[in-house]
Formats: C-alpha cells, sequence, structure tokens
C-alpha cells in the first residue's frame, strides 16, 4: 500500500467516474459539437452566475489565457508573491502576455484591498499600467489557506474604482466553499473570470474550466485555439468533470478532516517546528533546522508513504479522494511512532 500525499492531483478516477466517462456522447468540440462539453460548460455557467465557461486541458491554460483577456503587453498583473501563475506556470505572464506582476508581500497568499490600492501605479505615461488584480482560493503555497470572503468585495470595489478586472484562480476553490460555506454564485457576483480544476480536489483525470462575462469572454475561443487547447471528442472528459459536480464536493469536508488530524500528529512530534494552520486539505510543516528534509522525505518513502519538499526546510501533504481511511490509520501509526 503506498500513500501518496505529494498532491490531490494524484488521483485515478472511479468506477462511476469511468462509467460516465465511457457512455459520454460526444463531438468535435473543435466544431463545437460535443454535447457533454456543452452540457458541463451550461453547468458551471448557471453554478457562478455567468454568461460563458470554456472547457481547458489545464488550470494554467485557463489562467494564462484569462491574464490575456485582461491585459496588454506592457500592463501589470497585481498579484502575491506566492501565486501560481507566478511562481509554477514558467514565467507565462511575461511569456503569452507580455505582462509583469506587481507583487503584494501578503500572508499565506492572502491580501488586503489598502495593499491592492497602494500596489496600483499611478496614471503617469511613465508607469506600466495596472490593468488586473489576481488572487486564489485556496491558496497553494499558502497551505489551503481561505480568504474571507468580505476582503473579495473590497478588492472588487477598488478595481471597479481603478477599472482593473478581477480574476481569481479557484485551482481549489470547492475546498474554500466547503470550507467557508460559501456559493459558486458569490463568486460570480464578485469576479469578472474564475478558473476551477475537475483535476484536483474532485478528482477528475483532466480538466479546468474558465468561466465569465460574454464581453470579456469573447477572446477566450480563438485564444485558447492560439495556444492549443484545442480538444476534439473531448466529451470523455467532460462527462468526468459532471460526474465530479454531482458527487465530489460535499465529500471534500473528509479531506479537511483527515489533514486536521494529521496536523495534529505533527504538532506533537519534537522534530517538527512548526504546523501551519490547516484549513483545507494542505498540511504545511517545517522540521527544525537540525533535522535534513531530503533525510526526512527518505525515512517516510521507506514506509511506502510520498511527501513533497517545498524548500527551506518546509515540506508539504495534501489530503485527496484516494487518501483511504485505511491509508489514514497507518499515516497516523507512522507518525505518532517518530
Ligand atoms: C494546480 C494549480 C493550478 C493549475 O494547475 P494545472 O496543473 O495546470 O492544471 C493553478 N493554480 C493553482 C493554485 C493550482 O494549485
Amino acid at each position: 500500500m503506498i500513500i501518496d500525499l505529494r498532491s490531490d492531483t494524484v488521483t485515478k478516477p472511479t468506477k462511476g467516474m469511468l462509467d460516465a466517462m465511457m457512455t459520454a456522447e460526444v463531438g468535435d468540440d473543435v466544431f463545437q459539437e460535443d454535447p457533454t462539453v456543452t452540457a458541463l460548460e451550461e453547468r458551471l455557467t448557471t453554478m457562478f452566475g455567468k454568461d460563458k465557461a470554456l472547457f481547458f486541458p489545464s488550470g494554467s491554460m485557463a489562467n494564462q489565457i484569462a491574464i490575456k483577456l485582461h491585459t496588454n503587453p506592457g500592463e501589470q498583473v497585481i498579484c502575491d508573491k506566492y501565486a501560481h501563475i507566478y511562481n509554477y506556470e514558467v514565467g507565462g505572464v511575461a511569456f503569452h502576455s507580455g505582462a509583469s506582476c506587481k507583487l503584494i508581500d501578503g500572508n499565506r497568499g492572502m491580501f488586503t484591498a489598502a495593499q491592492v490600492k497602494e500596489a496600483i501605479n499611478p496614471p503617469e505615461y511613465y508607469y506600466s499600467q495596472s490593468s488586473l488584480v489576481e488572487v486564489e482560493n485556496t491558496t497553494n503555497k499558502g497551505g489551503g489557506a481561505c480568504w474571507d470572503f468580505e476582503e473579495f468585495e473590497k478588492i472588487k470595489n477598488v478595481c471597479k474604482t481603478h477599472d482593473l478586472g478581477f480574476h481569481i484562480d479557484g485551482a481549489r476553490i470547492w475546498n474554500a466553499m466547503i470550507a467557508k460555506n460559501e456559493t459558486a454564485l458569490q463568486y460570480g457576483n464578485t469576479f469578472d473570470t474564475i478558473s476551477v480544476c475537475l483535476s484536483k480536489g474532485l478528482g477528475c483525470p483532466v480538466g479546468s474550466v474558465l468561466i465569465g462575462d460574454e464581453q470579456i469572454m469573447k477572446q477566450s475561443l480563438s485564444l485558447r485555439k492560439l495556444f492549443g487547447g484545442n480538444m476534439r471528442q473531448v466529451g470523455y472528459l467532460a462527462a468526468a468533470g459532471l460526474y465530479a459536480l454531482d458527487h465530489n464536493i460535499e465529500r471534500l469536508a473528509e479531506d479537511h478532516r483527515k489533514a486536521k488530524d494529521i496536523g495534529n500528529a505533527l504538532e506533537d512530534m519534537s522534530i517538527i517546528k512548526k504546523v501551519e494552520p490547516i484549513e483545507t486539505n494542505i498540511v504545511i510543516f517545517e522540521l527544525e533546522s537540525h533535522v535534513d528534509d531530503s533525510e526526512f522525505i527518505n525515512q517516510l518513502a521507506e514506509q511506502d508513504i510520498k511527501i513533497i519538499g517545498m524548500g527551506s526546510n518546509k515540506l508539504r501533504m495534501v489530503t485527496h479522494m484516494d487518501y483511504t481511511n485505511v491509508m489514514h490509520e497507518r499515516l497516523l501509526e507512522v507518525l505518532n511512532a517518530f
């Protein structure tokens, strides 16, 4: 039994999901003739109360195209120093959009409306024009932290006043909704564009969706083609997404509960200096400085437990659908015996 806690992307489709995929009605989505893709896009459009949704092969592509929709070359995206778009998308903001990032020194990947105001460049001709504010919920590098929704509303007002777009990277938006008892409509009302992943906590093999109103999404279809993200009978994957929306959202609470148990076990270990607050399914902890992180990772690997390092003697564990109760008991035993 291998216990893989490196990411919530390691899950494999369940029997029910595979059945839904196998029996999907499909067509050529480049001709916009795949009924299952259309059904998934319509479902999310309704859920978030927007005009349009577009299926993507990855969350990175959905984010990068959102940034391109909101910016012109030379302009600036305001985001946190922990942002996925800045750290883990290969400098795509510069490569694809010719834009730069103005980084906010936030708290666990989150910042305030006051910090946004400060980050906006003055209108003088020699500044880069601020055109987009980007946030992430839950924050990945911030350890699955959830924003206070009121702060989003405050930032939205700043965006309105200064004519800035407002995009949310919602790779784990479902975890935030479950943890904080929020609705998709709240997000739809607050953000101009929303990217969501089906391939993380929801357990799909592939799939992300970008959601927004007609006006901002106008170029999204041609940009997806430009990026090479067009796909043919992709309804097989959209079927997994529809299945996940029906079956796999509420159960995220279980992943969150297990993550808290893991955090409690880690707190009791003498070689661990600090466990970051656990709000969802991500556990980030720091080893005492005399403990070598790769050695600790190897010790767990010898017991068939896989986790990853984040640098600076910090490590990460992520709970997910394929992390069973039996695995959970075993992990807690191993940690308690350390
Ligand atoms: C995983 C992730 C993405 C997108 O990842 P892909 O692997 O490209 O699907 C975007 N943002 C965050 C915060 C993520 O965790």
